[in-house]
């Protein structure tokens, strides 16, 4: 008898002794945890605190009504933390009335104020924005020149021990400090084996981050305060970047890629690298950097965030629906409407949901084109419909925890099925919350 092929299975394969294959899910993270407060309120970054999603305005922050306005679009869509861009004397003061109206308005969300330049002076002059925001972004790379860097870097960091905020020492490549990446350059020329050009680059961007927030203890800042970030462009760079950036340190970790781009590619690019990352254990916060297609709401970069925690298992935002992409055995679109129609109206009812029905974040739902898949689908999903394929008898059963409940006939499939979830969901949730 021949030998056997490496891939051959035999009943004698088939013991009972074997390991199981490891359940797929992300690396523990550990780090230190941030405390970001105002008022009463806090969001705490790192820990045991879920990965948490922030975002950025793009409005002029001294226009004080669109920029609230913006932030609370924002915060609604799920962002835990939005950041506003400091840039002059009047956004400095348009900062205080800013919190004030969302305030005004019920908006429970932390600001992260963006300083480059002038932060220094900002933040001294305007002691009201330094109280009013909760965090401050500082770019070791843009606070200064030669002897000027350390005392502008240091009266941010006294301004944020002094309010007691938290800091995020945000390094990104296309600001990177020239006085530091030079001195890796020349240190390298000196290797006996020079390391590459990218590689030089990767030690410039942690170097920078970790002797600033080294620096930041030295002038009084709590480590468990420090967010780092170290933003690149590229997917492998951002993976390697922070790869090698997490074992150096136990601060909580800022995560994004920086100038993601538009639309399919933006979107992709980021989660391809934040998924990366995030399940090796590597990430305490991200933010997703897309720029917005004309039209495009601004809080697509918020949408394209929780759906990559929520693809990865780490955190659940809205019920998720399970719609099988379509093929030659079901050539009518009613599955793709009805699919989007369950997820738009999943979505739309969220903000009221997530109070009323506690837990229904976590719902699946299946929409399934024929009954190849359908019915095995639809038994896996909380709630699940199989759509008659071509040629199937017109009839559409309904799975309800695993069971079949029920068969929809005609023309109200859509409206009939979308009720069918709105009762399930006041039985199984309204119940839980009824009971908290
Ligand atoms: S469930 Fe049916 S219609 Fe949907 S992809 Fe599979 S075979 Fe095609």
């Amino acid at each position: 008898m021949g030998s056997r092929m490496a891939n051959e299975i035999s009943k004698t394969d088939l013991d009972l002794d074997r390991e199981p294959i490891a359940l797929g899910e992300p690396a523990p993270r550990c780090s230190l945890q941030a405390r970001v407060v105002w008022g009463e309120r806090v969001v705490t970054i790192g820990g045991d605190a879920p990965v948490r999603v922030q975002s950025m305005t793009n409005t002029d922050t001294e226009d004080v009504i669109g920029t609230a306005i913006q932030v609370k679009e924002l915060a609604i869509a799920g962002s835990e933390l939005v950041r506003i861009t400091v840039n002059t004397p009047e956004a400095a003061a348009a900062v205080p009335a800013i919190r004030e109206q969302l305030d005004r308005m019920g908006i429970d969300v932390p600001l992260v104020g963006d300083f480059h330049y002038n932060g220094h002076r900002l933040l001294t002059d305007f002691p009201e924005m330094a109280q009013a925001l909760s965090k401050y972004r500082i770019n070791p790379g843009n606070v200064g020149k030669g002897d000027k860097k350390d005392r502008q870097f240091a009266m941010m960091v006294e301004a944020a021990v002094k309010h007691d905020k938290a800091i995020r020492i945000g390094v990104n490549w296309g600001s990177l400090d020239q006085e530091l990446l030079a001195r890796l350059m020349d240190e390298n020329q000196r290797r006996a084996r020079p390391w590459e050009a990218r590689q030089v680059m990767y030690e410039a961007l942690i170097q920078s981050v970790l002797e600033s927030a080294a620096a930041a203890v030295e002038l009084g800042m709590n480590p468990a305060q420090i967010i780092p970030s170290c933003k690149v462009s590229g997917v492998q760079d951002l993976i390697a970047v922070y790869r090698a950036l997490r074992p150096r340190c136990d601060y909580p970790l800022h995560l994004g890629l920086t100038e993601a781009g538009m639309g399919t590619k933006g979107t992709v690019a980021s989660a391809a690298a934040l998924s990366v990352l995030l399940q090796q254990g590597i990430g305490d916060t991200i933010r997703v950097s897309l720029t917005p297609q004309p039209g495009e709401a601004r809080i697509q970069e918020v949408v394209v965030a929780l759906e990559i925690l929520q693809a990865l298992g780490l955190r659940s935002f809205v019920p998720s629906v399970t719609a099988c992409p379509g093929c030659g055995r079901t050539t009518s679109t009613t599955f793709q409407e009805l699919a989007k129609q369950i997820d738009d109206f999943l979505r739309a009812q969220m903000p009221v949901w997530r109070v009323r029905y506690p837990g229904v974040e976590t719902m699946k739902v299946a929409v399934m084109g024929c009954i190849v898949n359908g019915p095995g689908e639809s038994k896996h999903a909380d709630i699940g419909i199989s759509l008659p394929g071509t040629g199937e008898a017109p009839a559409a059963p309904v799975f309800i925890d695993g069971e079949k409940a029920l068969t929809l006939r005609g023309e109200g499939i859509a409206t009939e099925f979308q009720a069918i979830v709105e009762q399930y969901i006041e039985r199984r949730y309204g119940a839980a919350a009824a009971h908290a």
